[in-house]
Formats: C-alpha cells, sequence, structure tokens
C-alpha cells in the first residue's frame, strides 16, 4: 500500500505539471475520487501462469529466470492442475500461458479448452520438453507448429527418429533480427540439449535456427492457431541456459510481445 501511495504523491507531482491552475490539494482530492484516471496501465505486470509436471527439470534456476523479469507476476501449477485450471474461467486471470511440462493426459474438455482460448487469441508460449507432450492429441502439433514423436514417424518420405543429446555447445542464429521477440539479440552460443529429428511444420515463422549436426535446424518459432501466435523455445534444459543472458532475453521478450499480442 505504501508504494501505491507513493506511486499518487509522484503523480501528484507530474499533474500539478500538465494542471497548474489546480491546487495540490484539489488534485489530490481528483485523483483519489477516480476523477482523474492516469496510467497506472503502464505499470500493471502481466500476469503469467506456468505450466510444469511430467519431466523433471532445477527449479531454482528455472526460475530465477522469471524472477529477473520485472514486468510479470506467475504462478505455477504442476499437470494435472494446470490443465483442470485451463479448462475454468479462472484462466481469465492470466495474460500469457507459459508451458514447461511434459505432459500425456488431456482430457476432451480440456481439448477444447485449449482450442476455444487460442481462437480467442491467447497467447501461449511453449518451452523447450512441451514439445514432447500430447503424443496421441493431433491438433497439438498444429498449436505449437512441431512435435518431438517418442516413435519413428514417417515426415514427406523420411522417417524422424527423435533423439536428444545433453551437453551441448550450440551455436544459435538469429533469423529475425527485427522482431520484437529476438530484437537486440546477436547469434549466440549456448551450452544446451539439442533434439534431432523433431518434426516442425512448414508453417511456422523461424525465429532462432542452428547448424548443429545433432539438432533440430531451428529453435524458436512462431506458430499462428486461431487468433494466437503460439512461441516454441527449444532451448532450455537447465541452468546452463537458465543463467544464460540471451537465453533470458528471449524468454522476457516472449512474453512481454504475447502479452501485447492478447486479445481483448
Ligand atoms: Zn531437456
Amino acid at each position: 500500500m505504501a508504494g501505491a501511495f507513493d506511486r499518487k504523491i509522484c503523480y501528484i507531482t507530474s499533474m500539478k505539471k500538465m494542471f497548474p491552475f489546480l491546487s495540490k490539494a484539489c488534485l489530490l482530492l481528483l485523483i483519489l475520487t477516480g476523477s482523474i484516471q492516469f496510467s497506472f496501465a503502464q505499470q500493471k505486470k502481466i500476469r503469467v501462469l506456468i505450466a510444469t509436471g511430467g519431466h523433471g527439470f532445477e527449479k531454482k534456476s528455472f526460475y530465477d529466470v522469471f524472477d529477473s523479469i520485472p514486468s510479470i507476476t506467475y504462478d505455477t501449477l504442476v499437470q494435472p492442475q494446470a490443465n483442470v485450471l485451463i479448462a475454468s474461467p479462472e484462466v481469465s486471470r492470466y495474460d500469457v500461458l507459459v508451458f514447461y511440462d511434459l505432459f500425456e493426459n488431456i482430457s476432451p474438455e480440456q481439448k477444447d479448452a485449449y482450442i476455444d482460448l487460442l481462437k480467442k487469441g491467447t497467447p501461449m508460449i511453449f518451452l523447450h520438453h512441451s514439445v514432447v507432450s500430447y503424443q496421441h492429441w493431433p491438433e497439438f502439433i498444429k498449436i505449437l507448429g512441431g512435435q518431438y514423436h517418442t516413435g519413428p514417424v514417417v515426415v514427406n518420405g523420411d522417417t524422424l527418429h527423435a533423439n536428444y543429446e545433453h551437453d551441448v555447445h550450440i551455436p544459435v542464429k538469429v533469423e529475425d533480427k527485427k522482431h520484437p521477440v529476438t530484437r537486440g539479440i546477436s547469434d549466440f552460443e549456448i551450452v544446451d540439449e539439442v533434439y534431432g529429428d523433431v518434426e516442425i511444420l512448414q508453417q511456422v515463422k523461424p525465429l532462432l535456427s542452428t547448424t548443429h549436426p545433432k539438432s533440430m535446424r531451428y529453435l524458436a518459432w512462431i506458430n499462428h492457431y486461431g487468433r494466437s501466435d503460439v512461441i516454441y523455445i527449444q532451448l532450455g534444459h537447465g541452468p546452463s541456459a537458465f543463467s544464460n543472458p540471451d537465453y533470458r532475453k528471449l524468454i522476457r521478450q516472449a512474453i512481454e510481445w504475447s502479452a501485447k499480442q492478447k486479445k481483448p
């Protein structure tokens, strides 16, 4: 409350410049009664839900990434609780849904809820192993724009055998240096896990790529689904990625840009 009061004092000072003919006491009265609507919106934080579960991870260094973003507040839910919330009206409390889960169980109602949210324009960001989720839900690849199939699949005549390797030095190329999600990030190197032979739909808009022979070509992309721009970021297995400043900037800009895409 003290912070809110301090902000009001600041606003009185700035409002005094805008309305020099009003006394400070008069301005205070107008502000306290809500007669002057000043821009708290700019200071309003982005509300993020982070879904985890189904795959282990180094919690402290993972949440350090989100704790380092001043523009957000976040709640975390472990599956299946996240999917229960997503299929409830409570989901409207959040501006951006972030998935760091690897989950298989999803009810028909929960599937409908994902699709309805995306049709409304709810931003979703999928991270790392979330690309392995929902092997038996054909719509999921259309939502995320790609999928790590846990068994061999034939795609355009090629048989994909998805695989992974840890602790790889990955050269990362920024495909679109002007996009708000990647703006200000130069090509960089990161030590992280790679996935190989992942199916990626041709429709995605690539943000990051790599030439590493053991990795899938694109490491981040945007996929349009419904009225939403869904972001997928492959990077992010553990502390070596979470502490990387380029990775942190990518996550921050992905959340901040996604929040702006949210449809009213
Ligand atoms: Zn991993």
